[in-house]
């Protein structure tokens, strides 16, 4: 847990969140500011900060997160419609929070390329 970091207190519980998954090694979570109308946060429940600094031990950790998020799509009734799997890394990327996240964003149509 790293102490000023946002994600850590929301995997903590010291800052609340509607949970959508939770298991051994990741939550997910309702984005405060959807921007779509599913829109969820996929964490690992072990700080790291960004996709960048992870290492060949958290291979298995990254393709977690995609199967967790995959699994809410499917159970939130948009793996067939569509959905899209968003990780911002850095500046350039628009990260924000720097704990790695996952977004999970379905329920209407995606625009392609992003802004
Ligand atoms: P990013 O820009 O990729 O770093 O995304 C950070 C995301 O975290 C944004 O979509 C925010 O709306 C979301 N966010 C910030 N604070 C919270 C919070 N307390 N609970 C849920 N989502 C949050
Ligand atoms: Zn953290």
């Amino acid at each position: 847990m790293s102490a000023d970091c946002l994600f850590c207190k929301i995997v903590a519980g010291k800052i609340p969140a509607t949970k959508v998954h939770d298991d051994a090694l990741c939550l997910g979570f309702l984005d405060i500011s959807p921007q779509a109308p599913l829109h969820a946060l996929f964490v690992p429940k072990r700080h790291l900060a960004t996709v960048g600094d992870a290492t060949t031990e958290d291979r298995e950790l990254l393709g977690h997160l995609m199967f967790a998020a995959t699994k809410v799509a499917r159970e939130k009734g948009v793996l067939d419609s569509g959905f899209r799997l968003v990780m911002n890394a850095n500046r350039d990327g628009g990260q924000t929070v720097f704990h790695v996240h996952l977004h999970l964003l379905a329920g209407r149509p995606l625009t392609w390329p992003p802004g």
